[in-house]
């Protein structure tokens, strides 16, 4: 378990099944998990807190995210928050919520984003902070890369993104990213071989390889660096597409670029 201070909360990380992540937001009375790949992670760790939990929030309905949820609510009798457009799918949903909706863990509020494409349901978690936010994004945005397109559209995709780029270019508090699986490093390698060689790409490569040398993980990330990096980002600047573009004989738009990469990635 690895733990990551905000002012306002803790976030607690669990290694589950080959390569998932399942977070802990501990914000001194609410105890939730995000997405419990598998029960047993989550109950070793409450017992460990010495906590019982209070909420589980799942990004979509995903069996690697949600196949803890039944054993956990029988367990604790918790709270499980999911989306609306997405209910029928996620076991044992009580709260359904999509974007613009209030979510309260204690005292902290949660805001929701509707961002489909690697689902037609998926959803995000973001917990502002005075001095980094929190962002929960399941398998939208990973390190270095993005979810496959299982239930949406590039156009879809491309615009949960976009939204997920605003949450850093339009704060001024830096955000954080916690998404459900750990595949940085070979996204890395995908990106130097097939889209950009650049030394911020190298810079993260070189860094995720000593991490994962040793074990650890290489998330959270900020979304600042999957800014300047991650090749599905990338199509945001308009410079990088033009290049792109060229390179590949394919229109400059945004999301003739970013499907372009995506489908790149899906056969490499
Ligand atoms: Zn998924």
């Amino acid at each position: 378990m690895w733990s990551y201070q905000h002012q306002r909360f803790t976030v607690h990380q669990l290694a589950a099944l080959a390569d998932n992540y399942i977070y802990l937001i501990d914000t001194g009375a609410a105890l939730a998990c995000v997405d419990p790949a598998e029960a047993a992670p989550v109950i070793s760790a409450c017992a460990e807190l010495a906590r019982p939990l209070t909420h589980i929030l799942n990004t979509h309905h995903h069996w690697d995210h949600t196949g803890g949820n039944l054993e956990l609510k029988t367990r604790f009798g918790c709270t499980i928050v999911g989306a609306a457009h997405d209910a029928a799918r996620i076991p044992g949903i009580d709260k359904k919520i999509s974007e613009g909706d209030d979510l309260q863990l204690d005292k902290q509020h949660v805001s929701v984003l509707d961002i489909p494409g690697h689902t037609s349901g998926h959803i995000a978690f973001v917990l502002a902070g005075e001095k980094n936010n929190a962002l929960f994004c399941g398998d939208t945005l990973f390190g270095a890369g993005c979810g496959r397109l299982f239930e949406g559209t590039p156009e879809q995709m491309w615009q949960s993104l976009e939204k997920l780029i605003r949450l850093d270019t339009e704060n001024k508090t830096d955000t954080d990213f916690y998404c459900a699986h750990e595949y940085t490093l070979s996204n890395l390698e995908f990106c130097l071989k097939k889209v950009s060689k650049h030394t911020p790409v190298n810079e993260y490569y070189a860094w995720s390889l000593t991490r994962r040398n040793k074990q650890l993980p290489t998330i959270p990330g900020t979304l600042k660096r999957e800014i300047q990096c991650n090749p599905m980002l990338l199509p945001a600047q308009a410079d990088f597409c033009k290049t792109y573009a060229a390179e590949h004989t394919i229109a400059d738009d945004a999301v003739s670029v970013f499907t372009h990469i995506r489908e790149a990635r899906n056969h490499w």
